[in-house]
């Protein structure tokens, strides 16, 4: 009973201190419009409340209590990719992004099924036996199709791929690992759900190359799922004790950097996590994406490239949520120059959103699909072996409609090109 008044509280507190961040940046906002141009929704959903403006006026509406929840509102909120256009082109220095990301929490009232993944996400236990259902739901996934309304947290898309899930191999279970630089930083390297879970080559090259330069590589096995999911699915409550238990955890361990692969549990780190206790400050300035910490150290990796033993030729993809969300943009490009045998060859297009978005792939598969026409074409014109890219979610979709357009391109994330 206790822990329940207690997440009760905890999730109350949270909600106010997000209605008020809301409140200050709406009061910024003049409407002009000019986030509008750049949005990566409207050109498809062509419809005021499918902008930054839009949204940012129901969520006033709704705060003022003129509107209330309803499945529209709803869908408004799930239907933004939360790329950052918006943020980047507003000359009132709004951050709509951000303003919607955290205002899911305000206009999103999570049913059963929502509070039943955010708590299977929010302990290690859960973790897992979301992965074993998860492969199991992949192994009916010929009967599955059938079935349309299976529940949106079964990622079961018409002529999509999925992950091959599997529990991480023992070689990837150890809590600490040593590196060979004594005089390097000492690192909490926190892999994220698709990696852990899936994306194992990503893994292991990112401990080999982390080992040459840091001294000591931690990977506690008891931290739940960043918590940008829940967040998403409107349920900050349980975002906030994720939060609390992956910082109190790095502040414990008292480690140099947290280091993140996937650009959105580095952006859920580094930007949403302040936005939703300002206690999460000291552990967020502690996170980099592994592209900066490389890079911070290119001369440790020179001469220890991986060997491809041909030239290959690579494009890379910026994720939005690295570039706008984390900041992150000349390092993972840099990174993967360092290897001589890469001929580096820049997309047309290089950070235009591929419309992933969380659940926009999951409940909005048409808009998902559209949105990443544009990203294979752009691909498809220059032809390169690998894209290179800093984030599962989008490595996915993209994979995905790469091989439906028969196109051989391999998504790859830049540490792979390296370690
Ligand atoms: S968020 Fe910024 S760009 Fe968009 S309407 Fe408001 S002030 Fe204008
Ligand atoms: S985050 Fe992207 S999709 Fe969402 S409103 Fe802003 S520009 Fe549009």
């Amino acid at each position: 009973m206790e822990h329940l008044a207690n997440a009760a509280h905890n999730q109350s507190s949270v909600i106010s201190r997000i209605k008020d961040l809301v409140e200050k940046q709406l009061n910024l906002c003049v409407s002009c419009g000019t986030c509008r141009k750049s949005c990566t929704v409207l050109p498809r959903l062509r419809a005021e409340y499918a902008t930054a403006r839009g949204r940012l006026a129901l969520v006033d509406a709704f705060i003022k209590g003129e509107i209330s929840y309803s499945r529209r509102l709803r869908e408004a909120f799930e239907q933004c990719t939360l790329c950052g256009f918006c943020t980047e082109a507003c000359p009132n220095h709004v951050d709509p992004e951000g303003v919607l990301s955290i205002s899911r929490a305000l206009v999103i009232k999570p049913g059963i099924i929502e509070k039943g993944v955010s708590m299977l996400l929010s302990h290690r236990k859960g973790l897992n036996l979301t992965a074993l259902a998860a492969r199991l739901a992949l192994m009916l996934l010929p009967f599955a199709e059938k079935w349309k309304k299976i529940p949106s947290f079964i990622p079961l898309v018409g002529g999509r791929i999925v992950p091959a899930v599997k529990m991480p191999p023992q070689e990837l279970r150890q809590k600490t690992y040593q590196g060979y630089n004594p005089r390097g930083p000492r690192v909490l390297f926190f892999p994220g759900c698709f990696v852990d879970y899936a994306f194992h080559n990503q893994y292991l090259s990112a401990l080999k190359a982390l080992a040459w330069i840091c001294s000591e590589i931690h990977t506690p096995r008891n931290l739940p799922c960043c918590g940008l999911p829940s967040l998403e699915m409107g349920d900050a409550g349980a975002a906030h004790r994720q939060a609390s238990v992956i910082s109190r955890t790095a502040l414990e361990l008292n480690v140099d950097a947290v280091v993140v692969i996937c650009g959105s549990c580095g952006s859920m780190f580094r930007k949403v996590y302040p936005l939703l206790d300002p206690a999460f400050e000291r552990f967020s300035q502690k996170v980099k994406d592994i592209s900066e910490l490389l890079i911070e150290h290119r001369n440790l990796l020179r001469g220890r490239e991986k060997k491809w033993g041909r030239r290959i030729k690579v494009c890379y993809h910026h994720c939005c949520h690295l570039k706008r969300g984390m900041g992150v943009y000349s390092e993972p490009e840099e990174l993967i120059q360092l290897n001589p045998e890469v001929e580096y060859e820049e997309l047309d297009f290089p950070d235009r959103c591929c419309g992933f978005g969380g659940t926009m792939y999951v409940k909005y598969a048409s808009l998902a699909d559209e949105i990443v026409s544009d990203k294979v074409e752009d691909i498809v014109k220059h032809n390169p072996d690998y894209l290179a890219l800093g984030c599962p979610g989008c490595l996915m979709h993209i994979q995905g409609a790469l091989l439906s357009k028969g196109c051989t391109t391999r998504c790859i994330h830049p540490v792979e090109l390296i370690a």
